[in-house]
């Protein structure tokens, strides 16, 4: 079998490709991928950068009810430059440096005609339901790209989509107001990352809280104004109540589900907001209905970003007002062991992949 390096073959590319369901040793890197083909009002974009999320393992293990296409590559925050556009496309441009939105609607159901599109009945995501980013290219509607300002890393753009994108949303929907007391849970996360900044950015108090102290100590420097080490004190309801003079949380933003539910209903103030994005801790909570009832307290909902909402994080990154925080980088090749670090949080910040070969080009 011949090899051909990416940059001389026009129709193939390297890519990590997921044939089947399962850990991370399914996935394989495939060295002669057919490379995609951008169709009318497409783009096709090298792809520089691609952080790693959750979702990348859940799609690669197989989520319930969702049917992701095999084989697949995942890779949902893509970074990267334009390489070729389909008929029609007038903006972006080859050669321009994009940060690619990574999910889109129908544009024609119920909710996306509503402008509600992460309530798409049909919704589109790279790296789940279309190729993503562990590839040397990927392919997508040329109105998913938003422009890098001048001097942008492609690395920190490729932060934003999912975590600053979800985190936005979240604490948009759970009505922040300044100096509204926000816990944000687990804050070695990617959207707990996003989720304390953007906290501040609106003017809340942040409590925070983390597995080790070395987490929480980057917590305070992203702006945290308390934090709690939930191994030291599991009961950290009682320190949130304990800090808060037993008025509570207005906001809780839950990442994690099963494991820290039931406290943090507990942890929540009268007319305090429960949002949660994602249950990476397990799926069923125990609500004490106790508490909704007698604080009048709401549980909130939150999936994905709108166009719009990414377009407004991403805007206040590229003003240095938001920083992403990467743990590390590495090529294609050792995406597992990124995933494997995640899975074990053992990470704080993203992951970054860069697909390129080292010497390509
Ligand atoms: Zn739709």
């Amino acid at each position: 079998m011949s090899y051909s390096a990416g940059a001389t073959d026009v129709s193939s590319m390297r890519a990590l490709v997921i044939h089947r369901h399962g850990g991370s040793d399914v996935l394989t890197l495939e060295r002669e991928w057919p490379r995609p083909v951008p169709g009318p009002g497409e783009i096709l974009v090298k792809v520089k950068a691609c952080a790693l999320n959750f979702l990348d393992i859940f799609t690669r293990e197989g989520m319930p009810g969702e049917v992701t296409p095999l084989p697949q590559i995942t890779g949902g925050d893509v970074a990267g430059v334009v390489h070729a556009v389909g008929d029609g496309v007038v903006r972006p441009a080859v050669g321009d440096r994009v940060l690619l939105d990574p999910s889109w609607g129908c544009g024609t159901c119920e909710y996306c005609s509503a402008g509600h599109r992460p309530r798409c009945l049909r919704p589109r995501m790279l790296g789940e339901r279309d190729p993503g980013g562990l590839a040397e290219y990927v392919k997508c509607p040329a109105a998913q790209a938003i422009a890098l300002p001048h001097g942008y890393s492609f690395d920190d753009a490729a932060c934003l989509p999912v975590t600053f994108g979800t985190a936005w949303r979240m604490l948009r929907r759970a009505s922040v107001e300044p100096d509204d007391v926000v816990v944000v849970l687990g804050a070695g996360g990617g959207v707990a990352i996003a989720a304390i900044q953007i906290a501040r950015l609106m003017g809340a108090r942040v409590i925070a809280t983390a597995s080790t102290d070395e987490k929480l100590a980057h917590a305070c420097e992203l702006g945290a104004d308390h934090v709690i080490n939930y191994v030291v004190q599991p009961e950290w309801d009682t320190v949130v109540r304990g800090l808060t003079g037993k008025r509570g949380a207005d906001v809780i933003v839950e990442t994690v589900g099963a494991s820290t539910w039931a406290e943090s209903i507990r942890a929540l103030g009268k007319g305090g907001r429960l949002v949660t994005c994602g249950a990476t801790g397990g799926p069923i909570g125990q609500t004490d209905i106790r508490y909704l009832f007698r604080r009048e307290q709401t549980l909130i909902g939150s999936n994905g970003w709108t166009h719009n909402e990414l377009l407004r994080v991403a805007s206040l990154a590229f003003q240095g007002k938001l920083r992403p925080v990467i743990d590390r980088v590495l090529p294609l090749e050792r995406a597992a062991e990124g995933e494997i670090a995640l899975e074990r949080r053992e990470v704080f910040g993203k992951v970054i992949i860069h697909p390129e070969e080292p010497d390509a080009a």
